[in-house]
Order: structure tokens, then sequence, then C-alpha cells
């Protein structure tokens, strides 16, 4: 088939919750894709922070393909081997004690919350159920976590959302504060926002966060979907800020591109969770687990949180220099290799440039240009991409 059929056939056939662009990407090897017409992309989209080891990483792809002829699928009625194995690696390198496993950002959120709501209602006495999210936030997409997401567009003809939530400015430690009252049970937030354009919180916030959580007696949840798994150059974006949330959760990287949810907490909130409380068909099955395990041991084995430091710098200083010749670019924020380019103009003519000339990247609340590129970029890598978007700002 034509790419011009596939993309029709696309039109005719899948309910329009994208706005596509009008490539089919078929094939993928570390930070580079092609489509259907052959054209090879330097991929600093990674499925948006998914592919973190770079497409088809061989190590995951090898643990997908031994599991998958032993043991594709069992119950969570049954203890199952690679989940063990999993936890226990994750825990051991986490401020955790347990973990409960599904299938997406969303789900892992969800589970959170009514992790949170069951640990409150056991431990904490009657009507104690509310959650404090916070502004320009993204936790998902079903009810629960649209309502706690805090951007209006996402929300507009889905009332009534769900009761319980509060929303208050990121990086606003007296509006948290006075946010809380006698029904609040904790808060959530991300450490970084991403969907809501890589905003990065003063250096003392989430430690703040903590303090109040810990003085007024509630949970503070990380949502680290994102910024989870060595997108920050640490394994976990909370280890920046000599914090220990109650409960996180992670999704897009932890598989490399098998779809995971996780959620974790301290063995005390967890003990909420009781046989019957929550449960995931999928959750945490056996190919699913050998995927996660291979890409955490290569997370931890293979030098990538040193190298997600060394480049992020490098790829930072790189489009400092871009900044300093260009007009259009405001603000470069960023941690490790999630970054942000806040411009002057509307960001999609310069994605869309950017695809014409062989870079991947895309565009966060109008305006932001985001990179999350596979973790295992080189300095050559970098040099590519800001190449083709020095070339492509300079005509603006
Ligand atoms: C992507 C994302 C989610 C939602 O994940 P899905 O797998 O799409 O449900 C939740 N929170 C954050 C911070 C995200 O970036």
């Amino acid at each position: 088939m034509t790419t011009d059929e596939l993309i029709a056939l696309s039109d005719k056939y899948i309910m329009p919750t994208y706005k596509r662009f009008p490539i089919v990407l078929v094939r993928g090897a570390g930070a580079r894709v092609w489509d259907s017409n052959g054209k090879e992309y330097l991929d600093f989209v990674a499925g948006i922070a998914v592919c973190s080891l770079g497409h088809s990483h061989p190590k995951v792809v090898e643990a997908i393909k031994k599991q998958v002829e032993i043991l594709t699928h069992v119950s969570n009625l049954y203890h199952i081997e690679p989940q063990i194995l999993y936890a226990q690696k994750l825990m051991e390198n986490s401020f955790a004690n347990k973990a409960f496993f599904c299938n997406s950002g969303a789900e892992a959120n969800e589970a959170a919350i009514k992790l949170a709501r069951k640990y409150a209602y056991e431990n904490m006495g009657k009507g104690k159920y509310e959650l404090i999210t916070m502004k320009d936030s993204f936790h998902g997409r079903t009810m629960a976590t649209v309502t706690a997401t805090g951007q209006t567009k996402f929300q507009v003809g889905f009332a009534p959302l769900l009761e319980g939530f509060k929303h208050v400015p990121f990086d606003d430690i007296s509006a948290l504060s006075n946010a809380i009252t006698d029904k609040t049970c904790g808060v959530m937030l991300e450490p970084i926002q991403g969907e809501g354009g890589v905003r990065i919180p003063d250096d003392k916030y989430l430690s703040r966060v903590r303090k109040i959580c810990d003085e007024k007696g509630i949970l503070m949840i990380l949502d680290e979907v994102q910024v989870g798994m060595a997108r920050t150059g640490t394994l976990f974006a909370y280890e920046h800020y000599n914090v220990e949330p109650d409960i996180v959760t992670l999704a897009k990287a932890v598989g490399n591109g098998f779809p995971i949810g996780v959620m974790m907490a301290t063995d005390r909130v967890a003990s909420a969770f009781q046989p019957g409380s929550h449960a995931s068909t999928f959750g945490g099955n056996p190919l699913a687990m050998a995927a996660a395990l291979a890409t955490l041991e290569t997370i931890m084995k293979d030098g990538i949180l040193e190298n997600v430091r060394k480049v992020g710098a490098y790829f930072t200083k790189r489009l400092h220099e871009l900044k300093d010749r260009s007009s259009i670019i405001k603000e470069i924020r960023g941690r490790g290799l999630i970054i942000g380019i806040e411009i002057s103009i509307d960001g999609s003519s310069i994605v869309n440039a950017c695809m014409d000339r062989g870079l991947l990247m895309n565009c966060t609340g109008g305006s932001v240009l985001r990179f999350v590129p596979p973790l295992t970029i080189t300095e050559k890598d970098v040099d590519a991409a800001v190449a083709i978007l020095g070339e492509v700002i300079a005509d603006k």
C-alpha cells in the first residue's frame, strides 16, 4: 500500500483523537526511525519519552523473544516469576517497598488515587478523600486522572468530573498550604511538568511539599510517568530533591515500548490494599515484566545515567548557543534529557519544518518545543539535531 492509501484508511477507520503528522513510521533502530517512503528521521520524540534505550534495543528484544516462547500471560491469581524479579529490582533501587503493576500511565495514577483514598479511609478518619493537584499538570485521560489533570482543555465535554480534587498553581508553596483542609488526604504532582511545557520547579519546592505533607499528615504522590526511569539523569526525578514520597507512578519508559504502568509505595501506605482492593488482568504479565526487567538492568548497567547527564548538559549548551543567535527563543528549560524550548511564535511550523529535514520533536502547549530523545543518544546525534533546528529557526 502507498503512504497515501494507508493514511486514507487511517482516517476512515480510526477515531480522530490524535492530530497526526502525515507520515507512517515503519521501522526503528536506536535513535532513528524510517517512514513508509524510506525516509530516515532522528527521533527526539522516542514515542514521547518511551523508547529510552532507543528503538529495538537488542537486550529488550532478546528478553521479549525469549519470554514469549516460554510463557506470555497467566493471571495474577498465580505468582509470576518475571514479575517477582522485576519488583525486587525496582524496589531495591527506589524508596518504595511494594509495587502494583498495570498497563499505562493513567492506570498507574488511577491506582495511586485509589490507594490514597483507601489509605485515608482506613487511617485518617472520616471524610478525608480530597487530593490537591497542580494547574497545568497532566495525569492521564481516565475520568479520575483527567479530573486530577489541571488543564480544562482536556476536561471540556466530560462533566460531571469526579468529586474530591482541587487544583493549585505549580511551584507555589503558599497556594498549596492554603488549599489544604480537613478533607485533604494527599497532594499529587509531577516533579517536572512534562505536558505542561517542561516546567521545572524551584530546587526546594519538592522538599517543602514533603514538609507540608508531614506536618499535615497527608500523602505525597509523585507522578513520574514521564520523568522517571532515568530521563532526568537519576533513576527517579525525586532523587534530585532529596525527598522520599509516599507513592510514585511510572509508565512511559518502563518497558522501552512495551506498555506497562507501575504504582509503588511504602509498606505503610501499600498496606491499605488487600486482596480484592484493586486489580488488572494484564498488569505485570510475564511478557511485560521480561521487557521491564531487561530495560531496568540495561539502565543500571550500561552507563545510561552517566550518558543522560553528559549528553543532556551538552545538548543544553548547544541550545544556549542557538539562543544567543535567535530572537524567537525565549527560554531553555530542562533536566537531563527532557528539554523544552519556549519560543515566541507558534511551534507547529518549526516542528513541521524539522520533520521535513529529518528531525522529529514535538510541541506542548503551543509554544514549547519538547525534546525527549532516547537516553542513548550521542553528542553527534545532538549536533545533527541542533544543526537542523538551527537552520529552521534561522528562517523564522
Ligand atoms: C503520559 C503521561 C501520563 C499518561 O500516561 P498514559 O500512558 O498515556 O495513560 C500521565 N502522567 C504523566 C506525567 C504523563 O506524562
